[in-house]
């Protein structure tokens, strides 16, 4: 430890695996920095979870009240790689914590993944949510069918979402560009494809219980689909072949919609308009199950194929985290190269710079698994304290006052946590209007300038 100076720390990310790190590290004894790119903390809280989930992102209070605590600080918008460097922060902090998730998404490697009309989710569910670098993107949004590859909780969400009325809509806190989008494109049907059957789908229950209250689709699944299951050990995946049998024996109720869950279905090829043209369908190779030597069940080609004709397709197959800043990164598993929470470099851990969270272990679990996430990282980081093995900062460099004093001179549009309370409150006006829990900004420049109390 540097003498005369406090334990100190930063988080880099402000979603729930930095917010409880936070919380964990202060209760440590640390004094805690949380950074985030983005001028607003809660991470997929605010730019993942669905809209209409309004209860999962309550959340927030607890995160909210770890911010209270007087050791704590955020600095919105100051991005890891660009405005600062890993090396800045390894000598201004005794414990940097990497928190920033996994921002990309995993490809198909298929002929027309990027035509027009055939777009990932995760840049699909951050457009909707109001997330500033997706706000400006181009969703070629076409009425009648879409097809939605994953049997994820993020396909069930894009799947919902595309089918609810805009009224529902129009109750939350989606961003204003995509209710627009969504009601102007008016999809009328959803066809969810998983590559494995229903009983390896990783939907969890209430997720997939929710499809069958959809307001205006009706849920299909053919029965046939779920014929040949034999015992299901897994209690979530037992339950969910359960829903999706009493989806299957229910007769449509003829609501203007639908949404088909059609399973042991691969994508082949987007297809479209000449080379690089508009989505018109998806060439589906059908699958059978097969369990390889170790127990695991997987896909195998039959060799039979069909087509779907659609104007959308969103790829829902899984996060992937990507190299920031040169910090070690393990590329099979897009993941930042560490052992139980602490940074490796070669197999060496780099003293005082630990990982948790999606970047961590990967994109897996609800946002809870995230609490136990970081008490594991914590309790390394506190391991390392007691052994003396954390870093060493610069004492000059390293007191609040002076990471502060660099802090504006290098990113002079950075918001603290004052300033995101003002954009909170100045969201929550604008949705009180509207009897909508916030209407978000949008725009850096504008979060940013609301931010400074302009
Ligand atoms: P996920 O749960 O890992 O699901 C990914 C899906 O993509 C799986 O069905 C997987 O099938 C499929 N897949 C992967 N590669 C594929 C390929 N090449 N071709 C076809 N299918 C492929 O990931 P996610 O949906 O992105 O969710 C991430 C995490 O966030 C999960 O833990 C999820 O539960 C959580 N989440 C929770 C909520 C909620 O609680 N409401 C909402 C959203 C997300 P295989 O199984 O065959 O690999």
């Amino acid at each position: 430890m540097t003498p005369d100076l406090p334990l100190r720390a930063a988080i880099v990310g402000a979603g729930p695996s930095g917010f409880y790190t936070a919380d964990q590290l202060l209760k440590a004894g640390f004094e805690v920095d949380v950074y985030d790119a983005l001028p607003t903390p809660f991470g997929l809280v605010r730019a993942g979870v669905a809209p209409d989930h309004p209860k999962i992102k309550s959340v927030i209070r607890v995160y909210t009240k770890t911010a209270t605590h007087e050791a704590f600080r955020f600095f919105g918008g100051v991005a890891l790689g660009t405005d600062i460097s890993r090396e800045e922060l390894t000598a201004r902090y005794h414990a940097v914590v990497y928190a920033f998730g996994t921002a990309t998404d995993n490809r198909l490697g298929i002929p027309g993944e990027d035509r027009p009309g055939s777009y990932p989710a995760t840049s699909f569910v951050a457009w909707y949510n109001g997330h500033p670098h997706f706000a400006d993107h181009m969703f070629e949004l076409h009425g009648g069918r879409a097809v939605v590859v994953g049997n994820g909780n993020v396909a069930i969400d894009v799947a919902r979402m595309l089918v609810l009325d805009p009224s529902e809509l129009a109750a939350t806190d989606t961003a204003d560009h995509a209710i627009e989008a969504f009601g102007a494109a008016g999809v009328t049907e959803v066809v969810l494809l998983g590559r494995r059957g229903p009983a390896e789908a990783a939907f969890t229950n209430p997720e997939l219980r929710e499809l069958g209250e959809l307001e205006r689709a009706d849920v299909i699944v053919d029965p046939a689909a779920l014929a040949d299951i034999a015992e299901v050990e897994d209690a979530t995946r037992r339950r969910n072949v359960e829903i999706l049998r009493e989806y299957a024996a229910r007769p449509p109720a003829g609501k203007s919609h639908r949404l088909e869950l059609r399973f042991l279905r691969s994508p082949l090829e987007i297809l479209g308009v000449g080379e690089d043209g508009p989505v018109t369908g998806v060439r589906v190779g059908i699958n059978r199950l097969v369990t390889d030597g170790d127990g695991r069940v997987r896909a195998q080609a039959t060799g039979e194929e069909e087509m779907i004709e659609c104007g959308l397709v969103l790829r829902s197959i899984g996060y992937r985290g990507e190299r920031v800043a040169g910090i070690p990164f393990d590329e099979r598993r897009g993941l930042i190269a560490n052992a139980e929470g602490r940074v490796t470099a070669d197999g060496t851990p780099c003293p005082g710079e630990y990982a948790v969270g999606w970047i961590k272990r990967g994109p897996s679990g609800v946002i809870g698994t995230n609490k136990k996430d970081a008490a594991d990282t914590v309790a390394r980081i506190t391991e390392d304290a007691e052994a003396g093995r954390l870093g060493v900062p610069d004492p000059e460099l390293a007191d609040a006052t002076a990471v502060s004093a660099w802090l504006h001179e290098r990113v002079p549009g950075h918001v603290t946590w004052d300033g995101w309370e003002l954009i909170d409150a100045h969201e929550s006006r604008l949705g009180e209007a509207e009897g909508r829990p916030r209407v978000k900004l949008v725009s850096l420049e504008e979060l940013q300038r609301v931010g400074r109390g302009e």
